[in-house]
C-alpha cells in the first residue's frame, strides 16, 4: 500500500481506515477530476512512453485517485493487483474479453446474478464463447465439467437462494485442469471470505454494493492473484474504456474507511432477522448461510468469517400474499440492489430473475412468493418489528 506508516497494514479495519500519503500531506484521498495530465517537456513524454518517469497520461490509463482505491482493494482480496471500473458488469465483460476467445468454454455456476447470465449468453457466446452452466454445488461432477474448459467463473454465496459453493474444491479442481477461476465477491465482500487465499485466480466486486456501502455509486473491480498476468485486463479496460470515474473512485475510498464494522452489522443485524424469520409462522423456508438449518452451512462455516447480510425467505402463500406483505412495509424500502446503509428488499421474481425462464428460476430455487433482504444497518428490533407488522396483512 502507499499508505504513510512504515510498516504495512496487515488487518482488515487498518487498511481500510488508515489515511494515505497523499499531495501536500492530504490525509483523505484527493480527487484528481481530470481527464488528462501536463508533460513538462517533449522529453518527459518520450520517457513515459518508455514506461519510465511519470505515471499518469490520460485517465482512461490511470488516475491517482482511482488507484488509491485499487491499493486498498488489492490489499483487502490480499492480491497483487486491482482494476476499478465504471459497473459490475463493466468488470465482468472486461474480464471476459480478456481471458476467453472462439472455441473457449467458461464454465459457469447455474446460479449468478441475472445480468451476468444475460451478458454471458448474449454478449459472449455469439462472440463464439461456449457458455456451459452448470450446478456447482455438485463437488463429484467437478472434473467432468472442467475438463477441455477455459475458464471458470462463480458467485458463493449465490443469488437469492444464498447457497455456499466450496471455494476450495472448486479452485483445487480448476488448478488442475489448468482453468482460470474467478469469483463474485460482491455478496460476502473481503470482510466475509478471501477467494484468492482459497486458490482462486480473480475476484470480481459490484463495489455498488458493500465495498461502497451507501447506495450512491455504480461501479465494479477486478482483483488479481499474486502471479496472475493482469496485462490483458489492463489492456482490455483502456480498449473498452468501461474505467471508474476519480469522484466515484473518491467516493469509494471513502465508503471502504467503514467497511469492517459495516459489515460487522450487517452480518450480526441478517443473523438476527433470520433467526426471528425461521420461526415466524407466516414464513415457509428462510434461507441464510448463518442457520444451522441451512445446506451448507459447514462449508459456509469453513469459508466464512462471518455470514453476510443477505437474507432470503419464501412466504407463505402465493405471489399476491408476498406482495400485500412487500406493501405494507414501512421501514424496509421495496428496491432492487443490497449492501447499504438502509435495508432494501426485493421480489426476484420482478428483479434478478425477470427474465429467466421458469425452468431457469426453478433451479435457482426462485419462486414468486420468494423475497430477498439485504438486511442494513438499523436496530434490528426495528426491523423485527417492520417485518411483523407487514406480515399481518399475509
Ligand atoms: N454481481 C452481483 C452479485 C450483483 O448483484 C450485481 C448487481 O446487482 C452485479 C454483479 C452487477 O454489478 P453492477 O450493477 O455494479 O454492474
Amino acid at each position: 500500500m502507499t499508505n504513510n506508516p512504515k510498516t504495512q497494514p496487515t488487518s482488515d479495519a487498518t487498511i481500510c481506515t488508515i489515511g494515505g500519503a497523499h499531495e501536500k500531506g492530504a490525509v483523505a484521498t484527493p480527487i484528481f477530476q481530470t481527464s488528462t495530465f501536463r508533460f513538462e517537456s517533449v522529453a518527459q513524454v518520450a520517457e513515459y512512453a518508455r514506461g519510465e518517469g511519470p505515471r499518469y497520461q490520460y485517465t482512461r490509463y490511470a488516475n491517482p485517485t482511482l488507484e488509491d482505491a485499487e491499493v486498498c482493494l488489492a490489499a483487502l482480496e490480499r492480491g497483487a493487483r486491482a482494476f476499478v471500473f465504471a459497473s459490475g458488469q463493466a468488470a465482468t465483460s472486461a474480464w471476459c474479453y480478456a481471458h476467453l476467445r472462439p472455441g473457449d468454454r467458461l464454465v459457469a455456476s447455474n446460479r449468478l446474478y441475472g445480468g451476468t447470465v444475460q451478458f454471458f449468453n448474449r454478449g459472449l457466446a455469439p462472440f463464439g464463447v461456449e457458455i456451459q452452466q452448470v450446478d456447482l454445488t455438485q463437488i463429484d461432477a467437478l472434473d467432468a465439467h472442467l475438463q477441455g474448459a477455459k475458464a471458470c467463473w462463480f458467485e458463493t454465496p449465490t443469488n437469492p437462494t444464498l447457497r455456499v459453493l466450496d471455494g476450495r474444491a472448486i479452485a483445487a479442481a480448476c488448478r488442475k485442469h489448468g482453468v482460470l477461476s474467478a469469483v463474485d465477491n460482491t455478496f460476502a465482500s473481503p470482510i466475509n471470505q478471501k477467494p484468492l487465499e482459497w486458490g482462486i485466480d480473480w475476484v470480481m466486486h459490484s463495489v455498488t454494493k458493500y465495498l461502497n456501502g451507501h447506495n450512491d455509486l455504480i461501479g465494479g473491480a477486478l482483483i488479481a492473484r499474486d502471479g496472475i498476468d493482469t496485462g490483458l485486463v489492463d489492456t482490455v479496460r483502456r480498449g473498452t474504456g468501461g474505467v471508474m470515474d476519480p469522484h466515484a473512485a473518491f467516493m469509494l475510498r471513502r465508503g471502504l474507511r467503514t467497511l469492517v464494522v459495516r459489515v460487522e452489522r450487517h452480518n450480526s443485524n441478517a443473523l438476527a432477522l433470520a433467526q426471528h424469520l425461521s420461526q415466524h409462522p407466516k414464513i415457509e423456508r428462510v434461507y441464510y448461510p448463518g442457520l444451522k438449518s441451512h445446506p451448507d452451512h459447514a462449508i459456509a462455516k469453513a469459508q466464512m468469517k462471518g455470514f453476510g447480510g443477505m437474507v432470503a425467505c419464501d412466504v407463505r402463500g402465493g405471489f399476491e400474499d408476498t406482495a400485500r406483505f412487500v406493501d405494507h412495509l414501512r421501514v424496509i424500502t421495496n428496491a432492487a440492489s443490497l449492501g447499504g446503509t438502509e435495508s432494501l428488499l426485493s421480489m426476484p421474481v420482478l428483479t434478478s430473475h425477470v427474465k429467466a425462464t421458469p425452468e431457469e428460476r426453478a433451479a435457482a430455487g426462485v419462486t414468486d412468493h420468494t423475497v430477498r433482504i439485504s438486511v442494513g444497518l438499523e436496530a434490528s428490533d426495528e426491523l423485527i418489528a417492520d417485518l411483523d407488522n407487514a406480515l399481518k396483512a399475509v
